[in-house]
């Protein structure tokens, strides 16, 4: 056939269908696989992944997505970019170096980890500036010649561009940008030179950066890179290839001097579409059309994909329009054929990595000339989904009408913060300088264990009750010794601090190998919103007041933030995200009210997550932050002014997002601090932040037992900015991955340093 759409795929979740590449990692790390019997295996995973692409009728496929641990560490290493504190003599880098830049030696911490733009993937920084640059290794080669070899495909290599390697790079100064951009074009060209000469004729070139906010100067770079990488390897097919967001400057990007682009038609709010009709797309040039959902769990409804199909249609000939997801499909599980448990309903409009490529093999085929043929897949789809649409668990009358109310639902305090804090102050008549925890205490293997046992029936729901109520006992009887001032009961019942929330709410559902990759072999199964959330009796009030009935000190309540529950799940999308915040928030209130009638008046809402949920472009910001503070303000503002809220966020980047962090109205804010301490006070003597506040005087990613002059230094310096009698004194997170012991001697010290320090104010 001459004029033929075709189908693509731009990356495949590599943890294989029951996690066998996770498996086979972690067996090598503990030292139970050979280095050889790791890479069979691997090798194994990595070309089932890519059979399964083609038996699904995948046209161009991607190869070089794969990883053994993370692309961007890949790309890395392909450039020999290993950091001088590693051993390294140059050429191909050692699968050993590789590891140990990824996770870390005795002699040698790990390579920073960050979030891959706004998912909850994390790459591995690369550091420039310890050595220059060269192509090693042209990895994505050897993927193409090893598909093609193994398995007769000839696929598509996919590459990170080099302006987003180096967007996500340190070690330059920000202002030689472009040079250090410049100095990576002759290996970009290097590798495409090589693929061109072995036969690829597709290469995807990934650009996410430009779905963030870029100037015009930037795009002025791009087009100087693009212009020399197409220069190079004339012949190959080079695919921008974009995603998350609608791209910054479409008439700019879409007249770059490459031969595709590839554009998110899912997570653009409707703008790449938009501009697609305004400015029309050049006639020399291939459109990549990313139509199905890669970040999100649900079947499409593949009527409304077909029309929007033939609206892009119209500007571009079927021999030039690819049809693909609109992003690597990294983000989702793998197959939904492994979920026999589920609700059938809520089965039959799921679509995970194979699920979805089969929609986008079908729509291809509907373009194709075979619309009566896919007539019937749109009518089942579009079935699948109406169902669920109309399903009991989506509309849940009480639930919709108090959405409704939301007008009318008083979401302020009813004093404002000075008020509060005196009423609080003679309330809980806590010392100067106050002492307290994050929330969570040890989760020992004898924890995880009685909940396996629990779970597996073998353990009564008393028995597993009693035990949970013994280890607060214990603590209770811990933090009375340490002398803290503000206690927790520990969080022993939780296995994960949105998975417990979702089981005792309506509205979730868990899969059973819903996994995804987080970083390295860290996979995470987040729970499924798919309906309605209902509030269904007390959540939390047990464990929290049983702790209360030990101890005169005050427990503060522990409850996790409906953005935070958001960020981490799989969220419905029938309706907006922001209206379910809200109906998680307004069962929190509930949660809130209930212990607030039990005796509990400190409550800890945790948003840690609030932070990662910013939108990619920088003008979306506010929208997103308004919808978050009134969420936290929704759950949080029903209580007495002599109840004190108080809120725990995981990082310390909160500069450019203060404004919202003040208007949580929270009487005290704990932030993770202790690793980046100078940077984040400095961010304190410039802003007004007049409410309670606790600085994580300790790091507790650490095992080590800090001495107590670090947290008088930590401390003072704090106090050089803020506030003495507003001022906290805790760890930087909760301590659940801590030991006993260590944790029992850091608490110590930080009891005695706030001790030290009050003695001296
Ligand atoms: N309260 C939670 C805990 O202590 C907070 C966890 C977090 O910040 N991620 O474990
Ligand atoms: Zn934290």
């Amino acid at each position: 056939m001459m004029t033929k759409v075709r189908s693509s795929n731009l990356g495949y979740p590599r943890i294989g269908e029951s996690r066998e590449w996770k498996k086979a990692l972690e067996q090598y790390w503990a030292g139970k696989l050979k280095k050889e019997a790791l890479l069979d295996k691997i090798n194994d995973i990595h070309l089932a992944n890519l059979s399964k692409q083609k038996e699904r009728g995948i046209d161009l496929i991607p190869v070089g997505d794969f990883s053994l641990y993370d692309h961007v560490l890949d790309t890395s290493v392909m450039f020999g970019l290993v950091p001088q504190r590693f051993q390294y003599s140059g050429g191909s880098v050692p699968l050993e170096t590789y590891f140990a830049i990824a996770r870390g030696t005795d002699e040698a911490v790990a390579a920073e980890m960050t979030k891959w733009f706004n998912t909850n993937y994390h790459y591995i920084v690369p550091e420039l500036g310890d050595r220059d640059p060269a192509l090693v290794e042209n990895r994505p080669l050897q993927l193409f010649k090893q598909a093609r070899e193994q398995l007769g495909i000839v696929g598509k290599p996919v590459i990170l561009g080099p302006v987003t390697f180096v967007t996500l790079s340190k070690g330059y100064e920000p202002s030689t940008f472009a040079d250090v951009v410049k100095q990576f074009i002759p290996l970009y060209c290097e590798l495409l030179r090589e693929l061109q000469q072995e036969g690829a004729e597709w290469v995807q070139i990934d650009e996410p950066v430009l779905s963030t906010t870029v100037t015009r100067e930037q795009t002025a770079l791009f087009h100087e890179t693009y212009q020399q990488l197409t220069e190079a390897a004339p012949t190959i097919k080079l695919i921008l290839q974009t995603y998350f967001d609608s791209v910054s400057h479409y008439e700019d990007i879409v007249s770059l001097p490459v031969k595709g682009i590839g554009l998110d038609f899912v997570h653009d709010d409707g703008q790449n579409l938009a501009s697609l009709k305004q400015f029309g797309f050049p006639e020399d040039k291939v459109l990549a059309a990313g139509v199905i959902d890669g970040r999100n769990i649900w079947r499409a409804d593949l009527g409304d994909k077909s029309t929007l199909l033939a609206e892009i249609s119209e500007f571009v000939t079927p021999e030039r329009l690819i049809v693909q997801p609109a992003s690597s499909l990294l983000h989702v599980p793998v197959t939904v054929k492994n979920e026999p448990a589920l609700d059938p309903v809520l089965l039959n409009a799921l679509s995970f990595a194979d699920e979805k490529l089969e929609e986008v093999v079908i729509l291809t085929k509907g373009l194709n000339g075979g619309e009566t043929v896919i007539q019937e897949k749109i009518t089942v789809s579009r079935r699948a989904v109406q169902q669920l649409n109309q399903s009991a668990g989506r509309n849940n009358t009480e639930v919709r009408e108090a959405i409704k109310q939301l007008d009318s639902t008083r979401a302020e305090r009813q004093a404002e913060f000075s008020q509060r804090k005196k009423l609080q102050d003679e309330a809980f008549q806590l010392p100067l300088l106050p002492t307290t925890t994050i929330g969570s205490f040890p989760q020992t293997a004898e924890v995880r264990k009685q909940r396996l046992k629990w779970r597996k029936g073998e353990l009564s729901t008393t028995e597993y009750e009693q035990y949970i109520r013994a280890e607060i006992n214990k603590w209770i009887d811990i933090q009375e010794e340490l002398g803290l001032d503000v206690f927790v009961h520990g969080e022993f019942e939780r296995t994960d601090m949105v998975e417990y929330f979702g089981e005792k709410l309506g509205g979730f559902q868990f899969t059973k190998s819903g996994w995804v990759q987080s970083y390295g072999s860290r996979c995470v199964k987040p729970p499924v919103i798919y309906g309605d959330v209902v509030y269904q009796g007390p959540i939390t009030v047990k464990e929290t007041a049983y702790a209360q009935s030990l101890t005169t000190k005050p427990v503060k309540g522990m409850l996790t933030g409906p953005i935070t529950i958001l960020n981490w799940s799989f969220v419905r999308d029938d309706i907006s995200r922001y209206e379910t915040a809200n109906q998680i928030a307004l069962a929190l209130r509930k949660e809130v009210s209930a212990l607030e009638e039990n005796g509990i008046h400190i409550i800890q809402v945790d948003e840690p997550a609030l932070r990662e949920g910013l939108p990619l472009k920088r003008e979306k910001w506010q929208n997103y932050l308004d919808a978050a503070v009134y969420a936290f303000k929704l759950a949080t503002t029903s209580v007495k002014n002599q109840t004190q809220i108080h809120t725990h966020m995981c990082y310390s980047d909160f500069k450019s997002i203060i404004g919202a962090i003040e208007a949580l109205d929270a009487d005290v804010i704990s932030i993770e601090t202790s690793r980046s301490h100078g940077q984040l006070i400095s961010a304190f003597e410039d802003n007004t932040y007049n409410k309670g506040i606790g600085l994580g005087v300790y790091d507790i990613h650490s095992p080590r037992v800090p001495k107590p002059e670090e947290l008088t230094r930590n401390i003072d310096r704090a106090l050089r900015v803020l506030d003495p009698e507003l001022f906290w004194i805790n760890p930087d997170c909760g301590l659940k991955t801590r030991g006993t012991a260590e944790t029992v001697a850091a608490l110590q010290v930080m009891v005695e340093a706030a001790k030290q320090t009050r003695e001296k104010l």
